[in-house]
């Protein structure tokens, strides 16, 4: 079976409704650092830098594995 790469994970704000991804640790929505229980993790592809949907890329139909 063919390894699949990694996606990348980057963090998001988790405090419905805001979902916006963050900035150094800061939401730019909201203005402020959120803890650590109103955080997710969103896997990315690391090359297209947007949200895989079903852990596939939307922009160049890549598919990505979950990173252990
Ligand atoms: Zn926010
Ligand atoms: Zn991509």
């Amino acid at each position: 079976m063919k390894q699949l790469p990694e996606a990348k994970m980057v963090m998001h704000h988790d405090d419905p409704p805001c979902k916006a991804r963050l900035h150094n640790g800061v939401c730019p929505e909201c203005e402020f650092v959120p803890d650590m229980q109103s955080l997710q993790l969103w896997p990315y592809c690391p090359s297209c830098d947007v949200p895989l949907k079903n852990l596939q890329c939307p922009k160049c139909q890549q598919t990505f594995q979950a990173p252990s």
